[in-house]
């Protein structure tokens, strides 16, 4: 889109370009000054010798006057390119004008070495005026930067002009007559114009200036580096820096303007270099513009020690090649889609109308014009706004790219804090579920993978606070091996260990009520807690384990080895004042009961608390629901078994 627009531009710029470069003169003979006359152009009356020589004085050339070496250029813009020749004009004035009266000979091109002008009045009379910028300022008899010399013709004067112009640089010969009246006019208008644009190229450079200290971008000093020496460049080549800053330094006048062409044109592509970040994007591109950064710089010492025409037609080929080497440049990169190269494409663009205008007219292709006059102000004025912009949008490029880098960071940021939560949530369930094991560990007996007694300890407390809270009552069945000893000693440590696996496989299988529990309470002894079970449920506990382990086939290498448990029974609903360790007293007593009346068998006792001590010391008589009807019958030992009456006591 943007681009269509630009082509769209370019077109336009070039159709009046050309238009402007059809005004061609009509040829005529003598230059009638009337009353009507005000300002003209007068080339196309003049006729032109080549004195390659560079030898010939007035007497010559006159002499010569109606030699066929003279020539017509049928143009009002004089321009003999590099020539090196002395080119002399001829022409002749006559003032038809009502009056004598003034009238201005000008020479609008600063930049001419060597002017000599010579009026030959018909009594032969000569009026010279030495002039050029090879001489110092105060021989210009008008204190204007082209150079002007003032005419006093009678009404009816006839006079012969002879002009003779030299140079080393480009060689052009812009003459006009005008009256005093236009020449004003003509100087108020150019020195308005010239203030507009010094006052935006002033205004431009302050503002970058400040940004370049603001945001210390290097891109920012050699733009304002360049603006500088720009204005420095066009001060000179317009003649006014001779007419203000140096009117006695001819020699210095000359050399200025390749120096500030040179540095110019060095300090552009050094901006350039570094605006496009051309060493990264493409390193190629960039040598090309380093070795053309050295050629504009070399133009400085050689401006020194080689002929004016040397440096100056080396910077002014550099000049030409550079908007052109920066298009292809810009065009490449923004075909690798270097955002930034946009902006300075059109910048560029423009600035290479006018330099080309410019240089094609300084080698004498293009005839002056407006366009070409003004050609490096306007296309300058543009290529510096379009510059500032580009450099504006350079900011926001930056900007954007380092908000979507701020993002990227704060995303992987928190990508890193999810990540380590992650971790570390991962950990502390790692540690939860270890700490779980070693709990249960610790509370683990490692032989037979009962609890152990620590783990009694911690949990007695607790059930016997809810039981005591909710008056429920509490079974312990204290267990222990029948005549274990001898397991061991018959069998050996391993068989009685087995022995021991089994008798708790047997309990553990009995006990599967959530929140009862099988303890390994000592060596062959076990204990199992069980809340909320009364008398005749614990009982009932009791007697399927007595039987279960009754009835094991337990073999150690082959031999059969018969096993049983005495287990003692003790019921509670705990009181206030009775402590947890009155039950497992009482539990005890009554095994070493069940043991003293035979062995597998069940021993319970209701009253076997009554006697037990409590927190207040008094003895306290259990309470009736702690004495049911036991089923006597479903506790007796079974067949065979030595002393059935000592469950039936209980
Ligand atoms: P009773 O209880 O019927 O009166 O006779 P007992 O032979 O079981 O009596 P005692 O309490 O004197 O013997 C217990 C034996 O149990 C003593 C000890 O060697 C054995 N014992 C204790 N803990 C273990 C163990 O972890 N493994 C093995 N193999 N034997 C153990
Ligand atoms: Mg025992
Ligand atoms: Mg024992």
């Amino acid at each position: 889109m943007a681009w269509a627009t630009f082509y769209r531009c370019w077109t336009r710029w070039l159709a009046l370009i050309l238009l402007s470069l059809l005004g061609a003169g009509a040829w005529g003979d003598t230059i009638k000054l009337s009353d009507q006359f005000t300002s003209e152009a007068i080339g196309r009356h003049l006729r032109v010798l080549d004195d390659t020589t560079g030898k010939m004085s007035l007497a010559d050339v006159q002499a010569h006057r109606h030699d066929s070496r003279w020539e017509d250029r049928h143009s009002d813009n004089l321009n003999f390119g590099y020539s090196r020749s002395a080119l002399w004009l001829h022409g002749e004035l006559v003032n038809l004008a009502s009056q004598q009266q003034d009238w201005l000979l000008g020479m609008r091109y600063p930049l001419l070495d060597y002017l000599d002008i010579y009026v030959v009045w018909p009594d032969g009379r000569v009026q010279h005026h030495a002039s050029g910028d090879r001489r110092p300022f105060h021989t210009r008899s008008l204190e204007d930067r082209n150079f002007y010399f003032k005419l006093n013709l009678r009404q009816g004067d006839h006079v012969q002009l002879y002009v003779r112009v030299q140079g080393q640089g480009s060689l052009q010969a812009p003459l006009e007559v005008s009256t005093p009246a236009a020449y004003e006019h003509r100087a108020h208008v150019e020195q308005l114009l010239l203030g507009i644009y010094s006052g935006a190229l002033l205004a431009m450079l302050v503002y970058n200036l400040l940004l370049c200290i603001s945001l210390r971008d290097k891109a920012y000093l050699y733009y304002v580096a360049y603006i500088s020496l720009f204005g420095l460049t066009q001060y000179t080549l317009s003649g006014l820096a001779f007419e203000t800053l140096w009117p006695n330094a001819p020699i210095w006048g000359n050399q200025a303007a390749p120096i500030f062409m040179g540095l110019a044109g060095w300090s552009l592509v050094l901006f350039s270099r570094q605006f496009l970040n051309l060493h990264t994007h493409w390193p190629r591109a960039d040598l090309a513009m380093l070795a053309l950064q050295w050629l504009y710089l070399a133009a400085v010492p050689e401006t020194f020690v080689l002929p004016y025409a040397i440096p100056i037609k080396i910077v002014t080929l550099a000049t030409i090649v550079t908007p052109v080497l920066l298009l292809i440049i810009t065009v490449g990169l923004l075909r690798k889609g270097v955002q930034q190269a946009r902006y300075f494409l059109a910048a560029f663009t423009v600035l290479l109308l006018g330099v080309l205008l410019t240089a094609l007219h300084m080698f004498g292709i293009v005839q002056r014009n407006f366009l070409t006059e003004y050609s490096m102000q306007i296309g300058s004025m543009l290529e510096f706004t379009l510059l500032s912009f580009a450099l504006a949008h350079r900011v926001k490029l930056a900007r954007e790219e380092n908000e979507r880098l701020q993002m990227a960071h704060a995303l992987e940021l928190e990508h890193r804090v999810q990540d380590r939560t992650r971790d570390l949530d991962k950990a502390m369930n790692e540690l939860t579920r270890a700490n779980e094991r070693l709990q249960e560990l610790t509370e683990q007996d490692a032989l037979t993978g009962l609890k152990n007694r620590m783990f009694l300890s911690e949990r007695m407390p607790e059930v016997w606070r809810q039981a005591q809270r909710w008056h429920t009552p509490v079974s312990v069945l204290m267990l222990d091996v029948d005549h274990f000893k001898r397991v061991n000693d018959d069998h050996g440590h391993l068989a009685g260990d087995e022995a021991l696996k089994q008798v708790a496989g047997v309990i553990a299988h009995a006990v599967q009520r959530p929140g009862d529990h099988a303890v390994r309470y000592g060596g062959e002894e076990f204990l199992v807690l069980l809340p909320q079970t009364h008398t005749v449920g614990a009982a009932h506990i009791a007697e399927t384990i007595r039987l279960g382990v009754q009835s094991l086939d337990f073999r150690h290498e082959g031999k059969p080895i018969p096993l049983t448990v005495s287990i003692g029974l003790a019921s509670v609903v705990p009181t206030i004042d009775l402590p947890p360790q009155a039950l497992l007293n009482a539990a005890d007593q009554l095994l070493y009961q069940a043991k003293q009346k035979g062995r597998n068998r069940c021993a319970l006792n209701p009253e076997a608390l009554a006697t037990m001590p409590r927190k207040s010391g008094a003895a306290h008589k259990p309470q009736a629901q702690h004495a049911p009807a036991t089923p006597s019958e479903s506790l007796k030992p079974a067949a065979g078994q030595p002393d059935p009456a000592s469950s039936a006591r209980s």
